[in-house]
């Protein structure tokens, strides 16, 4: 073979080789300086997104369950300005949104570690449901309402809906467990911006029935996301709770939010390591709301 033939034909092998080495090592090298810089905006979305649930939430609007849920997240968020002067060290632990198909897992859990907490139902009337609140008062734990309905279009509707709706659920508490249930939870919490009638009408309402009202101070974050790892949710938990001398906690009893559950024994084991008594709610109870009547 001629040498000017030769020496073409290996610039052309060289032209190939280079080429092909290109093609396939660059697009992986990109891929991979991608997937790396994916993985940390992906972290920094996460601490942003903790950060600032306040801002997100406020551009929901709406009244699907998830955002419902928010509604109570925020008005959680927004209660940094309750401080008490007590010695003891208190925990409420506060379910909302039960009887569901795992509150007798969660009554389980309690009764295994000797705790009794706070159950804020809605009103179910099929059999397992009434089995369910019946429970929650034998067990001795506190059965408080969180509305017949949850649906905040209707509730929030007018004096009269909201009125209505806790008589509804009173009465079916009491026809089913034989107690008068003296404790509420509004739905998104008294700070809630869905209620077209004054929070404070409402408040004086159920001030003048003998009901008392709770909000919240700490929580788990739950209502924001069912993405939430279990040792999340506890950590958000205890945050909070190391803040105050007495907490009351927010946490969902919904198949939805299985994570909270699967968190509840090793809360318990924390909180009663760093010396906090559980307690259900009860007239001694020092209260934790978000709008005051005076
Ligand atoms: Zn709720």
């Amino acid at each position: 073979m001629e040498p000017a033939r030769r020496k073409r034909i290996n610039r052309y092998k060289q032209f190939i080789v280079i080429s092909f080495l290109a093609l396939t090592c660059i697009p992986c090298f990109v891929s991979i300086f991608l997937l790396g810089k994916v993985n940390k905006l992906e972290k920094e979305i996460t601490l942003i997104a903790r950060e600032h649930t306040v801002e997100q939430l406020e551009l929901l609007s709406g009244s699907s369950l998830e955002q419902e849920m928010n509604e109570e997240a925020l008005s959680g968020v927004l209660s940094t300005d309750i401080k008490d002067n007590q010695e003891e060290k208190q925990v409420y632990l506060t379910f909302d949104d039960g009887p569901s198909e795992q509150t007798d897992e969660i009554l389980d859990i309690l009764k295994e570690h000797n705790v009794k907490a706070t159950f804020f139902v809605i009103g179910k009337t099929d059999a397992e449901s009434k089995r369910i609140y019946k429970r929650i008062v034998e067990e001795g734990h506190t059965l408080g309402m969180h509305s017949y309905t949850h649906d905040y279009q209707k509730i929030y509707a007018s004096q009269e809906a909201f009125e209505q709706d806790v008589t509804k659920l009173s009465d079916l508490l009491y026809d089913t467990t034989g107690v008068r249930p003296k404790y509420y939870r509004f739905p998104g919490g008294s700070s809630n911006t869905v209620s077209r009638v004054p929070v404070k009408n409402l408040i004086q309402y159920l001030n003048e029935e003998g009901i008392t009202y709770y909000d919240w101070n700490a929580l788990n974050g739950d209502a924001v996301t069912k993405e939430i790892s279990c040792a999340q949710l506890n950590r958000n938990i205890l945050k909070d709770v190391r803040r105050y001398n007495v907490s009351i906690v927010l946490m969902h009893d919904l198949v939805q939010r299985h994570n909270t559950v699967k968190a509840l024994p090793s809360l318990i084991k924390q909180l009663k390591k760093e010396g906090y008594e559980l307690l259900p709610i009860s007239d001694s109870t020092p209260v934790i709301q978000h709008v005051k009547l005076k």
